[in-house]
């Protein structure tokens, strides 16, 4: 089998290491084409050093320049800016790109790969958030492959039918699904107090019970953010409406989600709470290759449990569901103002149970208009995001 040629974006996260991890251990199928970060220069020159890329791209000119002068002495060409990452994924000597930069920032270069019909593995759930129709209108103009890789997606991808996965059959309904299950574990405070929540800190936050992950993601998962993005996110993959989506809370993690038949079989994907199980999928899919997972241990399970997600506890994924439900005006202001939001906690400014009120009074005070083009989603992203800053302001 010929090397295929991978670019990462989003290399110094918690997905990218992933991703690097099992490309290592299946190295004579992969070789990294480029890596792409943000500020991160230490975490980027040990990595070129150690995969050696024919190009790294760096968010910002001045973290490019520094990372140039560690990579003087190699064959690595030093980018920076959106425009250079956007270049690595359609680059024709690519053939994988993962997308794993976090938040809006992934979208331009994750539609230039799109655009560019490559075979797209999809971490990065706000891109898909933030433009679901026109992105997956221009996976099918292009001819993409689109594999999804938030675990959740990715197990649903695995319990459908053959017929969905590859395009032949379009909508769940002629497939004979009746619903897809989206799991969630509940997050850190599934069991804590109401009273107490608008005392969690950070820390309490962002440590996650079951998965290791970016803090941006480990703050949406506590809030449930996070699974009313993924609930927009299975709507645009699945082409499926709301109706067509519950979310059930398995603390457990070990479910990743399922797929009811009319028939009423459920079919459900399991394992560790691992990332690098679906991302060995997606790199290798069709194929199945290793990906330094241990296996389930089934003599050591004790707890197997499921309930429905409280709203009040969890206000932000009705607040997700409810714009969902509105349209793509409506889940682009609730990402933008989020992402806002999360970064304002994360900063200590606003505390946990602000996050909620940013986004709903952003979402409230946002007149939704129709998004067609990339322009407008991204003029209403920033528009969101400026209207989230003034809020944050009077909360403060
Ligand atoms: P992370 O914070 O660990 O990593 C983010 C990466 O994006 C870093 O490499 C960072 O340098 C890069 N980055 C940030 N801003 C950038 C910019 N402007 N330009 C270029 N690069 C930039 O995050 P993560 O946990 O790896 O998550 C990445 C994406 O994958 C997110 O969209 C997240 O929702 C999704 N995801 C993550 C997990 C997980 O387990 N970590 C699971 C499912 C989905
Ligand atoms: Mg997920």
């Amino acid at each position: 089998m010929n090397q295929q040629s991978l670019v990462v974006l989003g290399a110094t996260g918690s997905i990218g290491l992933s991703t690097l991890d099992v490309v290592s251990r299946n190295a004579h199928q992969y070789r990294v084409f480029a890596l792409v970060a943000g500020q991160n220069v230490e975490k980027m020159t040990e990595l070129c050093l150690a995969y050696q890329p024919r190009y790294a791209v760096m968010n910002s000119e001045l973290a490019a320049q520094q990372l140039a002068q560690h990579l003087a002495h190699t064959a690595t060409k030093v980018l920076s800016g959106v425009s250079a990452m956007a270049d690595m994924a359609r680059h024709d000597d690519v053939d994988i790109v993962m997308s794993a930069i976090v938040g809006a920032a992934g979208l331009l270069p994750t539609l230039a790969a799109v655009e560019a019909g490559k075979k797209v593995l999809l971490a990065n759930k706000e891109s898909l958030v933030m433009s679901g129709q026109l992105f997956m209108d221009k996976v099918k103009a292009h001819g993409a492959t689109l594999l999804p890789i938030d675990s959740e997606h990715n197990a649903i991808y695995q319990c459908l039918p053959n017929s969905i996965q590859t395009g032949q059959s379009n909508t769940l309904c002629e497939s004979g699904v009746s619903k897809i299950l989206l799991t969630g574990s509940g997050g850190p405070f599934l069991q804590r107090p109401l009273e107490t929540l608008p005392n969690v800190t950070v820390e309490e936050a962002v440590a996650h019970p079951n998965w290791s992950m970016g803090r941006k993601i480990s703050v949406d998962s506590a809030t449930m953010m996070n699974k009313g993005l993924e609930f927009i996110e299975a709507k645009w993959l699945f082409n499926c409406s709301a109706d067509d989506i519950d979310v059930v809370i398995h603390p457990q993690s070990m479910i990743h989600s399922m797929v009811q038949y009319r028939d009423g079989s459920v079919i459900a994907q399991m394992g560790q709470p691992d990332m690098r199980t679906p991302i060995a999928y997606g790199l290798a899919y069709p194929e199945r290759i290793d990906a330094g997972v241990e296996p389930l241990d089934f003599s050591q399970i004790v707890d197997f449990t499921f309930t429905k997600p409280d709203f009040e506890r969890y206000p932000n994924l009705r607040l997700a569901i409810d714009a969902c439900r509105s349209g793509q005006a409506a889940t682009t202001t609730v990402n933008a103002a989020n992402e806002v939001a999360v970064a304002a906690f994360l900063d200590k400014q606003i505390g946990f149970c602000d996050i909620y009120r940013v986004n709903a009074l952003t979402l409230e005070q946002t007149t939704l208009g129709v998004l067609e083009s990339v322009e407008s989603i991204m003029e209403a992203d920033q528009a969101a995001r400026y209207r989230a800053k003034q809020i944050i302001t009077t909360l403060r």
